[in-house]
């Protein structure tokens, strides 16, 4: 309805200047005790010479560290004189949820990537995507969106290929995926949610790689170093950063999906116990762990199954369930015309 609202807040950060700037998008918040506060999210940008501008965004989930971690590195330790274009970070992209290190913000208790396109009427974390959609996206050639399980899940470290309809978009996106180098590539498209960041992008045209770097609300050792190189492999590829930078290939590129039946949900509220670790292979019809009843012994526990082919993905990190909670995700090998 009407014309589209204009954008609030105020970025600190000149996307035209050469060099480093380590800055701040200003989003204006008014409560009680601080009327013309400002929610201070950290951007930073190098810019230098001819090539593509790269978005690199973490914190998207505040309870997810790898990415954060690799993208903060980058901003300090990057000599510009080594990027071919422009790189602006955004590593703490959802701050009131990376402060509090939820997921979602407490400010209003959005899950931000459910939250694009954004709406710069909306509610803080609205009014974030919004910035990110409406100003970034559109001087963007490329997007990573540096994810992990975060505090429920536990995940194999992945780069993710955001499925989109165009097939040299889709090809450009294998590809910059691809380069990352992490153990497992997987086609997600978060149960068809046009609301993510990387759909957002997607629709706008960029290329884009998404990564699950392991989770459980923890650093995981292995996955920093992961996502660390996989981040330059990925601006190497792009021509972003010298091809030198980039590491040797270390995986076998095995392209991987999650089948619309590949999470295994809970039916009842109890304790789950799982029957196999992150990457055994599973097949279709075989339990997969059951729901204990502790304040009931004498009532049999409630077997889960696989309903479909493949390897054991993602695993629930808290034993706890209630009905509808997502206990075990399994990814089979990816079918598709268009790799
Ligand atoms: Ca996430």
């Amino acid at each position: 309805m009407g014309a589209k609202a204009k954008q609030i807040g105020q970025c600190t950060v000149d996307f035209e200047k050469n060099g480093k700037q380590i800055g701040f998008f200003n989003l204006p918040l008014s409560v009680h005790d601080d009327a013309w506060g400002v929610v201070r999210v950290p951007l930073a940008q190098i810019k230098n010479g001819e090539g593509p501008t790269v978005i690199l965004e973490g914190g998207n989930h505040g309870d997810e560290y790898e990415g954060p971690i690799a993208l903060g590195e980058m901003i300090r330790d990057l000599d510009p004189g080594l990027v071919s274009g422009r790189l602006i970070f955004i590593p703490a992209i959802n701050l009131p949820a990376v402060v509090a290190a939820r997921r979602t913000s407490p400010i209003d208790d959005l899950n931000m990537n459910r939250t694009f396109p954004g709406d710069p009427r909306g509610t803080t974390t609205q009014q974030i995507s919004a910035f990110v959609n409406d100003v970034l996206f559109p001087i963007g050639d490329a997007f990573l969106d540096l994810h992990s399980g975060g505090s429920s899940l536990d995940i194999i470290p992945s780069s993710v290929i955001e499925p989109v309809d165009d097939p040299v978009q889709h090809a450009k996106n294998i590809a910059a995926v691809t380069a990352f180098d992490a153990p497992m590539i997987v086609v997600i498209d978060n149960r068809g949610d046009p609301r993510t960041a990387t759909a957002s992008a997607a629709r706008a045209g960029l290329t884009v790689v998404g990564t699950e770097m392991a989770g459980g609300g923890t650093v995981s050792l292995d996955a920093v170093r992961i996502c660390r190189r996989g981040v330059s492999n990925v601006l190497a590829h792009l021509g972003a950063l010298p091809a030198s930078l980039a590491s040797p290939q270390e995986n076998e590129p095995l392209l991987y999906e999650i089948p619309g039946d590949g999470h295994v949900i809970a039916g009842d509220d109890g304790v789950f116990e799982p029957f196999h670790r992150n990457g055994e292979t599973v097949r279709a019809g075989q339990p997969a762990g059951r729901i204990h009843f502790l304040a009931d012994p004498g009532r049999a526990p409630v077997e889960l199954h696989y309903a479909v082919d493949g390897i054991v993905y993602a695993r629930r990190q808290p034993g706890r369930v209630r009905p509808g909670n997502c206990c075990l995700v399994v990814a089979s090998p990816y079918r598709s015309s268009l790799s």
